[in-house]
């Protein structure tokens, strides 16, 4: 079995984790955490970085610490995780979604000023798989509309953007509050882990204070807010460090996967293949994604399950927000129109590519898709 990701954990990871067990600095209280919060904030030029448990809690926070709530509507990408829809929910605001861009699989932002009303508070930008989302014209937006920005980049660690005066920016720069997830598929993995990164010092002592139960500043035990035990511990900041090390090897090689699976896929007509480079930035493949042509007369999930039988690990795409039955128990999206979203989730799906793949992988990956394409076609045509 080939399987959809594998980290690769074989730099520092042994030797920081036995620092932890040794010294005895296991709890968040060790050095590990600040170290793992230094170097994301450096890498994307941030004032600070205040890790959490995962991705999911990160957006909690930032959507807390940014005072989101009951009545205001946070704008976001029909097209993304759950964890972007429920941090608005649970904050008792209301999620507007907007469609994806058919070529970037990104919010399409084209599509944003429509949804904005006196009510929107924040965007919620979701760099999704390998390009990032058209940052420029975002921000005029939110400068228009007097709007904050969270930027959700779990999947785009290491990422760049570059501005139409030529100045190249990280992805995570951008927003008010960055978040990050750790999960062994991304980037940078700590098992689980995540963090926010801001600039703004009361933005930042609001986070600190949200993931660590809002403690007092004078007396511990005296709290004026409800926060949430979201803490890092040093054993898992120990990997991200190590992890965090290799950034830059790891962006070249899921780069070179890429490039493997684009050489091995250029000839097949049924598959939309990502974009290699948009005007702004390069593809970093968090997964190599890929989208089934109309004319194929079957769903991504017929092809995964063939594939899957050929040995090799997939996974589908995400499921859009306005279609998730817990949302729509809810009443929420009620009048979304998201085709594009739609579409991506019954047409798209992704190969192997985590950071372990070697190029035999990628190939044995690949003829097994073109494979299956034939065949899948043959029986039915
Ligand atoms: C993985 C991911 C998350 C959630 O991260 P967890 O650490 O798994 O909670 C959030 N947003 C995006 C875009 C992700 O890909």
């Amino acid at each position: 079995m080939i399987p959809v990701n594998e980290p690769l954990l074989n730099g520092n990871e042994i030797a920081y984790l036995t620092e932890c067990i040794t010294s005895g600095w296991i709890s968040s209280e060790g050095p590990f955490v600040r170290r793992l919060e230094d170097g994301m904030a450096k890498l994307c030029a941030r004032q600070q970085g205040i890790a959490v448990a995962n991705g999911s809690v990160a957006l909690d926070v930032a959507v807390a610490a940014l005072g989101i709530g009951a009545g205001d509507e946070v704008i976001l990408p029909s097209f993304t995780i759950i964890s972007c829809a429920a941090a608005i929910v649970r904050a008792g605001a209301i999620p507007v979604v907007v469609d994806a861009d058919p070529v970037t699989w990104n919010m399409d932002v084209a599509l944003v000023e429509a949804a904005i009303t006196p009510r929107t508070k924040a965007l919620m930008v979701v760099h999704i798989y390998g390009l990032p989302t058209d940052m420029e014209p975002v921000l005029a937006l939110a400068v228009r509309h007097n709007l904050k920005i969270i930027e959700d980049c779990a999947e785009q660690i290491g990422q760049t953007y570059r501005m139409v005066n030529g100045e190249v920016r990280a992805i995570g720069s951008f927003g008010d509050i960055a978040t990050f997830s750790f999960y062994p598929n991304k980037h940078v993995t700590t098992g689980e882990g995540g963090m926010l990164l801001a600039d703004d010092p009361d933005l930042i002592s609001r986070a600190r204070g949200l993931r660590n139960l809002c403690f007092g500043e004078k007396d511990r035990f005296r709290h004026e807010e409800l926060g949430w035990n979201f803490r890092m511990s040093n054993l898992q900041a120990a990997v991200g460090v190590a992890q965090l090390e290799r950034i830059d090897e790891f962006v070249v090689k899921k780069r070179e996967i890429g490039r493997w699976y684009c050489e091995e896929l250029a000839d097949c007509r049924d598959l939309e293949i990502p974009p290699a480079q948009t005007g702004y930035s390069q593809n970093i493949y968090w997964v190599f994604g890929l989208v089934l042509c109309d004319h194929v007369p079957c769903d991504s999930k017929d092809i995964m399950k063939a594939l899957g039988e050929r040995g090799i690990g997939t996974r589908p795409f995400f499921w859009p927000m306005h279609e998730q039955p817990v949302f729509q128990k809810m009443g929420l999206f009620t009048s979304a129109q998201c085709p594009v979203s739609e579409r991506l989730a019954r047409r798209g799906f992704y190969l192997p590519s985590g950071l372990s793949l070697t190029r035999d992988q990628a190939h044995q990956s690949a003829r097994a898709l073109l494979n299956c394409l034939s065949q899948l076609q043959g029986h039915k045509a």
